[in-house]
């Protein structure tokens, strides 16, 4: 049964808390409010019961699909199992019960959890300092290329261009497009890596900096990521690294290491903080030596036993969030570096490896993977051979969600058509995969048999198919009214 809204649900003069009305005697809202801020007409809330809204609310809760409820394998967005303890830490009254504004001397335990992570984050990425305000992947990415032009600047030139791979994530444009930046995009070869000749092609004396994503989107690693970065170098521009896909590579190789200057990380993928809906998240930015002096103000320092903010930083771009950062996130991302350690954090991704080349494997007999040799954490599958009968990549993920699953990432990368993108985090089991590559397979043969099963899907749900471009366009919550 569709849930109705609560204005639907509502009847006059239901009650959820009554509040004593004697103290309130002889009290008039004319007497402290004045007249321009004072309601016309009474506010058209919603009248029910405490008991009809708790059933509301848990009912709710109960219809929405997440990493608590199924395996939610959307490429890119490393929708991984965050564990419950995080939430226990995040909530210490030292940590829930304090402001940004109270004195350094006062939240010493708080700073020092900051300064540790930043350096933990320093020796995971292989970069000299981290800042921890960004609050998402693209705030990271911007403040990324802010810190480009300011160190551009620095060095009495003004370059033009930002080159990103034809396979980036739609915010890497974005991000340098905001910084000031036109773009120029470098191509991908047959084997679904950057194309170093094409780079060489068109990186020149105006280019700011290289953005790239190592695994790719495709889930591939630039092999050639030494000669890359050379490139790049050689004309004085930076490498900026998404490090979005962080998770591949935790204890098997750093950014610093490849030579890149400025990295982002995800929190809320690769560190397990909770995500989705749109945050909170944090994004923050590590760079190496030449770089620090540019990184967002203020920084956390320390000296001798005592932390504090440090906004005595003439060459910095400035605060790029209020305060620093979304505190409660890099608590959980903390606690889960602290729980797992070195040795741990390698061991997720040899095992979000495993796990995706284990569902490649399953799945390669029936569906076309256009990039043959091993993955990384994620790898395609291309439907399009399938678009002959009427069939396309959001089908087989609707089609999906009638099996139990959330869908893969679909149309993205850009270059492979009809793509789905399938990334299994390290915690799932071995028994989760294969539920899941069961359902692909069976979704395969009905794409032969009875392909009206993949085009009406999702038939398991109260809404069905979604005009989703009307849905962007015009928000009608009232679901049944939209065509
Ligand atoms: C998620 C993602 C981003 C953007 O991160 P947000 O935190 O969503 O802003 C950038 N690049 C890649 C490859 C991503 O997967």
């Amino acid at each position: 049964m569709p849930e109705k809204l609560l204005f639907e649900k509502s009847a006059p003069g239901r009650r959820g808390v009554t509040f004593p009305t004697e103290s309130l005697e002889g009290f008039s809202v004319e007497s402290v409010l004045p007249k321009q801020f004072q309601r016309e007409s009474e506010l058209d809330l919603p009248e029910l019961s405490e008991n009809e809204l708790m059933r509301h609310y848990t009912r709710l809760s109960q219809k929405s699909y997440g990493v608590d409820t199924g395996f939610y394998p959307l490429g890119s967005c490393t929708m991984k199992y965050n564990p419950k303890i995080h939430e226990d830490v995040a909530r210490f009254s030292g940590f829930s019960d304090i402001h940004p504004l109270q004195p350094e001397k006062t939240v010493q335990g708080a700073l020092m959890l900051l300064h540790h992570l930043e350096t933990l984050l320093c020796e995971i990425a292989g970069m000299a300092r981290v800042s921890l305000q960004p609050v998402a992947g693209a705030q990271g990415e911007m403040t990324g290329m802010l810190i480009t032009r300011a160190y551009h600047a620095a060095m009495g030139r003004q370059r033009k261009h930002v080159i990103i791979p034809d396979s980036a994530h739609g915010t890497n444009p974005a991000s340098a497009h905001l910084s000031g930046y036109t773009i120029k995009t470098v191509k991908s070869n047959s084997e679904g890596v950057i194309d170093l000749e094409d780079l060489k092609r068109v990186v020149d004396d105006d280019t700011a900096a290289l953005m790239l994503t190592n695994p790719n989107t495709l889930g591939l690693f630039e092999r050639q990521i030494g000669e890359v970065v050379n490139t790049v170098h050689a004309a004085g521009a930076l490498v900026y690294l998404d490090g979005a896909n962080l998770n591949a590579v935790l204890g098997l190789t750093r950014p610093g290491d490849m030579g890149f200057d400025i990295v982002h990380f995800n929190l809320h993928k690769t560190f397990s903080t909770p995500h989705g809906g749109g945050g909170p998240g944090a994004g923050p930015v590590g760079v190496a030596d030449h770089l620090t002096a540019y990184l967002p103000s203020p920084s956390i320092e320390k000296k001798g036993e005592h932390f504090f903010f440090d906004a005595n930083r003439p060459q910095s771009i400035g605060r790029v969030h209020s305060f620093y950062g979304n505190f409660g996130i890099l608590v959980r991302a903390y606690t889960y570096i602290r729980r797992l350690g070195a040795e741990g954090l390698s061991a997720i991704s040899r095992n979000t490896i495993i796990n995706a080349n284990y569902l490649k494997k399953r799945l390669e007999s029936a569906y076309n993977i256009p990039m043959k040799r091993p993955c990384m954490h994620e790898f395609i599958l291309s439907a399009k051979a399938f678009r002959e009968k009427g069939i396309h990549a959001w089908d087989i993920a609707k089609r999906l969600i009638d099996y139990g699953f959330y869908p893969p990432t679909v149309n993205f990368p850009l270059i492979v058509p009809e793509s789905l993108m399938i990334e299994a985090p390290e915690s799932e089991a071995r028994e989760t995969l294969d539920d899941f590559a069961n359902a692909l397979l069976e979704i395969r043969k009905e794409i032969d048999n009875s392909p009206e099963k993949l085009t009406q899907a999702p038939q398991s749900q109260e809404v069905g198919r979604m005009n989703e471009v009307l849905a962007a366009r015009q928000l009608n919550v009232r679901f049944e009214k939209i065509p």
